[in-house]
């Protein structure tokens, strides 16, 4: 189970690697941060010369293209934020600044392992500020064509329910249910790598993505079978890193989610989507504050935990 407390790293963690889309080399602190800071980038070295903060919050979305990307391309922005933030949620760390030298994230392995390893490995400190949630009290559901994604309410906790459908008969149907907690998150999600179609590749180096992609850090999907010589991590690997995904991308909200989230056939476009759905009634949500391990207060008419007017400049 999830503390009630705010949670922080005990210290900086460092990470480096080039990004799976540019295939530039950057490097990446994970620092420690005030309750109720939350997550926040700091993008050091554009070519500007000023630094640019930017909070991890759905409405700074500026691509969802093959990765989420953060912040405005053209002043200082961060791409493939979705697997870090993933980790962060997973773990349940509510704050911390993430100082990043270059325009994206470092892929690493193609998973969250390495970033739940780095956070493992310094700990996590929790902070004397009782957590808050945001607790999902209507069903918000967005479509396109046939696939879907929905968020819904429930008694306690988040849970994912997703699954792809893709031509490749490697890939093929699947779907998957978890309880997110981190013991779950570790054991069942954090290790799953992003994948794509041998197919596509062209096509995707052609637009300017996929250009740091190697079998190191993706796993690549032929005709008939996967293409790295290890094969897969887990038998449903494809939907479990589509899962791994989603908690990257719902963490956009700002706060960790009480509800159940299902798509099918979605991918990051449809879980910001979801998201701005969400935001655009305030009757669709509330914002908690943990009261002990039952008891909560509704903090949402304050619009505490939400507000991005301290970022503004960066919009
Ligand atoms: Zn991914």
């Amino acid at each position: 189970m999830r503390t009630h407390k705010q949670t922080t790293l005990k210290g900086p963690a460092t990470l480096s690697g080039i990004g799976v889309h540019s295939g530039n080399p950057a490097e990446i602190t994970i620092r420690p941060a005030p309750a109720n800071h939350g997550i926040a980038f700091l993008r050091t070295g554009t070519t500007h010369g000023n630094d640019r903060l930017i909070k991890a919050h759905h409405a700074l979305v500026s691509a969802t293209e093959l990765c989420t990307v953060l912040g405005d391309v053209e002043t200082g922005a961060v791409a493939t934020v979705e697997h870090l933030m993933s980790a962060l949620y997973g773990l349940g760390v509510d704050n911390a600044l993430i100082e990043i030298d270059g325009p994206e994230m470092p892929i690493l392995d193609g998973s969250a392992l390495p970033f739940v390893q780095a956070i493992d490995q310094i700990g996590i400190a929790t902070c004397d500020t009782p957590r808050r949630w945001l607790k999902i009290l209507r069903h918000v559901r967005i479509e396109a064509g046939t696939s879907f994604a929905e968020l819904r309410p429930i008694d306690r906790g988040f849970r994912l329910d997703v699954e792809i459908d893709f031509e490749s008969p490697v890939i093929g149907r699947s779907r998957k249910a978890m309880d997110l907690s981190p013991a779950t998150y570790r054991r069942e999600i954090a290790g799953a790598r992003t994948f794509g179609m041998m197919r596509d590749v062209e096509r995707y180096w052609k637009a300017g993505f996929a250009l740091g992609a190697s079998l190191e850090n993706t796993v690549a999907v032929g005709e008939t079978a996967v293409v790295n010589p290890e094969g897969l991590r887990f038998q449903d690997e494809f939907v479990r890193h589509k899962i791994l995904d989603a908690i990257g991308d719902l963490a956009l909200a700002g706060l960790p989610i009480q509800g159940a989230y299902r798509s099918y056939c979605g991918g990051h476009r449809m879980n910001v989507g979801v998201l701005s759905a969400l935001f655009a009634d305030r009757a669709n949500y509330a914002v908690v504050e943990a009261q002990g391990s039952r008891r909560e207060t509704v903090l949402s008419e304050l619009g505490v935990g939400l507000g991005i007017a301290a970022f503004a400049g960066d919009l």
